[in-house]
């Protein structure tokens, strides 16, 4: 970059500048102080890189000492170069304490082969051997212990979005914030890789921003999918690739559990395992080249029957109808309920999401809750971070909830420790976790221990209130369909076709449910991915009779 007020020495500087090291480096101009901190702060945003700084010393409002101390606090790595008249040299010397300048170079600078070119090319030299890396994916700058921040990450790493992070306590990240213009009360910030900042931005916000769909394209559809986990992204490959105009509707990001999981080890046709994260992607885009729309980030609340038509209706009160819906909603983490533990989440607790996080459990000390297989991966999967992974179990032992496979796995791993018979009692801190109270079940004991990181995997529950009164559900929430709707041979009240519900359907004709979702069922991807094919094909059996 170089600055200078005159438009004829401006004009100059960069023409020679072009000539040496244009096609390697951009050059960039500006005519002020002001201007060049502009174009320095729009840079930075981008995540573009700055190499070398030439400003004019003097120029009207900034003069180029005062803008090469503010070009510092935007790009600490970008090598300074003042260009002086002979009479001011002095003052080009003073200021080589001040800004820590590289170097001053007197005007003219002709012959540039002799005066020009041998500082830039020692000052690019100097610049790359630092290591002042461009960043050109989107950034986050936040808070470690804050909630938003975390579930921001979260968001971002679910859907495939890379993303680099920085604490807003550390110098880049306070560098970012000013650059974006933000004062870092309200946080977290997102820029987007184009440079633009987005301040505490919504899941829906951030969705539009880096490509995925959040509005239907049209208002009628042959089948409405709720829920984008294996079970609606089964039915959504299924349902498109067999012709059927299908949207796919997802509250927040698509994945459902399985995108949780950082290794499946039991999914047909992966014998080396796949992670959550690889097989929700490949899936989402199976879908997408089979044409269904998978919309992200948007909630259903309702479902209404509207003659043969059935309507969904989303949080913001907009609804789409269809022939057919198929209920995908999986199930949501139970929350602990011991004191100290609301207030801390996101800040030290976490409900499953161990996989973003994992990297900042560095060389600490962590707890998991929990004696399922989704415990036993986390705990495998963090051990390769963490200094240690404790494992607390209620009962007394892993055997009875967890599969073989992993209990051996995680017996082979020495930073892992299980712990029977415990459970958390209180948990400690105020801006974030600092420790727990533990309680051995079988003699009563409490024992306070340090703890900055807890992850609890402790099973789940459907989230099917706003099915309340519409479809048949057993008493924990679970959706029943088939057979199972038939007690003693009746069939379920309101029924009025004269076939009984095909074997997913819902006790609303042309409603059926999925996977994890459902009543009795297996609890597993393989299942659920087999039940959204499986439903798909009575749709199809239930169109043929409309
Ligand atoms: C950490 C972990 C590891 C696991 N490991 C394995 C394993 O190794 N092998 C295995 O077979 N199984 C494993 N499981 C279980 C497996 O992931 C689940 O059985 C499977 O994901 C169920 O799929 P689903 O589509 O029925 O529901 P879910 O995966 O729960 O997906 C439901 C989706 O619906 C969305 N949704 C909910 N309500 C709404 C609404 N109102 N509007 C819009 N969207 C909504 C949710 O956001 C979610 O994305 C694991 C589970 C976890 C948590």
């Amino acid at each position: 970059m170089t600055v200078d007020d005159d438009p004829g020495v401006s004009r100059a500087v960069a023409r020679d500048l072009r000539r040496r090291y244009g096609d390697r480096h951009r050059i960039i101009r500006a005519e002020s102080g002001e201007a060049a901190l502009g174009a320095l702060r729009e840079m930075k945003l981008r995540g573009e890189a700055v190499a070398v700084i030439l400003a004019d010393y003097r120029m009207p409002q900034m003069s180029g000492i005062e803008f090469l101390e503010q070009a510092m606090d935007v790009y600490p790595g970008a090598r300074r170069v003042l260009l002086t008249a002979y009479a001011d040299t002095g003052a080009a010397i003073d200021a080589i304490n001040i800004v820590d300048l590289d170097h001053y170079l007197l005007k003219p600078w002709d012959p540039p082969e002799e005066k020009l070119y041998p500082v830039v090319d020692a000052l690019l030299d100097a610049w790359l051997e630092a290591d002042y890396r461009p960043v050109p994916e989107t950034k986050i700058i936040g808070h470690r212990w804050s909630a938003r921040s975390s579930e921001v990450r979260e968001f971002l790493a679910r859907n495939q979005v890379p993303y680099r992070w920085y604490s807003a306590d550390e110098p880049e990240g306070q560098r970012l914030l000013a650059a974006a213009g933000a004062d870092g009360d309200c946080l977290p910030v997102v820029i987007t890789p184009d440079g633009e900042a987005l301040v505490e931005p919504s899941d829906p916000d951030l969705a539009g921003r880096v490509g995925l769909a959040t509005t239907p394209s049209e208002s009628f559809y042959d089948l409405i999918v709720v829920g984008g986990g294996p079970a609606g992204l089964g039915a959504a490959v299924y349902g498109a690739s067999e012709g059927l105009r299908t949207v796919l509707v997802e509250r927040t990001a698509t994945g459902g559990q399985a995108g949780q999981s950082s290794r499946i080890e039991n999914y047909l046709g992966f014998p080396d395992g796949v992670s959550g994260a690889q097989l929700t992607d490949r899936a989402r885009r199976q879908a997408a080249r089979f044409g269904a729309e998978v919309l992200t980030t948007r909630e259903v609340v309702s479902l209404e029957v509207n003659g043969s038509a059935r309507t969904v209706r989303f949080s913001d009160g907009t609804a789409i109808d269809a022939h057919t819906v198929i209920i995908a909603t999986g199930v949501s983490y139970r929350q602990l309920t011991a004191p100290g533990l609301m207030p801390l989440t996101g800040r030290g607790v976490f409900y499953g999401s161990s996989l973003t996080e994992a990297a900042s459990c560095k060389g600490q000390d962590v707890y998991i809750v929990g004696g399922a297989n989704s415990a036993g991966q986390a705990a495998v999967y963090l051990s390769r971070h963490a200094r240690s992974v404790t494992l607390l179990v209620r009962g007394g032992s892993l055997r009875q909830s967890m599969s073989h496979y992993l209990i051996q796995q995680i017996a082979g791993i020495g930073e892992i420790s299980v712990r029977t018979h415990a459970e958390v009692a209180a948990a400690h801190g105020t801006d974030h976790l600092n420790s727990l109270t533990l309680r051995d079940t079988a003699t009563g004991t409490t024992e306070i221990v340090d703890a900055e990181w807890l992850f609890v995997f402790i099973g789940a529950a459907p989230l099917t209130d706003w099915l309340d009164g519409v479809l048949v559900r057993d008493d924990r929430g679970f959706i029943v369909a088939g057979p199972d709707l038939s007690v003693g041979g009746e069939r379920p009240r309101g029924w009025r076709l004269d076939r009984a519900p095909y074997h997913l359907e819902t006790s609303v004709p042309g409603v059926f449910v999925a996977g994890d979702v459902r009543a009795e069922s297996a609890k597993r991807v393989a299942s659920a991915v087999g039940e959204g094919a499986m439903a798909v094909m009575l749709v199809h059996r239930y169109l043929e009779k409309l």
